[in-house]
Parts: structure tokens; sequence; C-alpha cells
């Protein structure tokens, strides 16, 4: 599938990550790993986080699929390393209303170079791919959270 046409600002970014990807390894030492797959494009991830207390102390991934998929949970990844889970579950949950059209989550700073994805919202195939990482890093905090209550 083509990419579709982004700002050229925003296309490069996501080039970037995708060509140069962020925090691509396997972790040692995991809390939890999820795997998701976009089988429409043929995206997938594994997830990997090693939780300690109410921190994502490193948060890596491998995976395979389209620029935008793996420039989405390359630049996912920069933004998980040491941050608490309350703020992970709200950053995903930021990028999920941005990638639906939502104005103020696009403007927020928060989101950071993530933001360069926002055009992706207009291509309603596409969004499933930007999503994918952030999927999995719901996935991965739910699991989390019930591990935690054995
Ligand atoms: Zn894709």
């Amino acid at each position: 599938m083509e990419t579709p046409q982004l700002s050229s600002l925003y296309q490069q970014l996501i080039l970037e990550h995708y060509r140069n990807p962020r925090n691509k390894a396997e972790l040692d030492e995991k809390s939890v790993e999820i795997h998701m797959a976009n089988p429409v494009c043929g995206d997938e991830i594994r997830l990997q986080l090693r939780i300690e207390g109410d921190e994502i102390a490193e948060a890596k991934f491998v995976g395979q699929g389209c620029s935008i998929s793996q420039a989405a949970v390359s630049m996912m990844t920069t933004k998980l390393q040491g941050a608490k889970l309350a703020d992970a579950s709200m950053l995903a949950e930021r990028f999920t209303e941005m990638m639906h059209g939502d104005e103020a989550a696009a403007n927020d700073k928060a989101l950071g170079d993530l933001r360069a994805l926002q055009g992706v919202s207009k291509f309603p195939v596409r969004i499933k791919c930007a999503l994918l990482g952030f999927d999995a890093l719901q996935e991965a905090l739910k699991a989390d959270g019930q591990e935690s209550t054995h």
C-alpha cells in the first residue's frame, strides 16, 4: 500500500523512524509482551515492557510492516521509557483520539513526534496501522494490572 500524502516534514519524520527504529530489540527481562497484528496491511509487532512499580522501566519492540505502523511504535517507545503507567495510558488515549480526528488531542504537545501521524487520520484504512502499537500498549497495561491482582 502507498503511504498517504502527508506534509513533507511529517513524512520525513515518519520515514526517519521507519529506517532507524528506536528501541527495536528483544528485552531480556520483560514483565509483559503483547503480540498485535493488522492483517489488512501485513503489519505485526511484539511490544515488550519491563514494568517496575507504577513505571515502565523499559519498552522495546520487534516487528515488521508498513512505515506508518513501524514509525508509530518507534515513536511510542521513545515516550514510554521511564513513563508512569497512568501517563502511558493517557498517551494511548490521546493518540487514539487524535487518530479519530480529535483536534484538541492533535494539538496536545504531550504527543511530541507522534503528532506527525495526525495526517494519517484522513486515511481510514491506515488508522489501524498507526494505532497498532498503542493497541498493544493498552493490552499490555491491562495484562499488567491483572497480574498484580493475583
Ligand atoms: Zn500498515
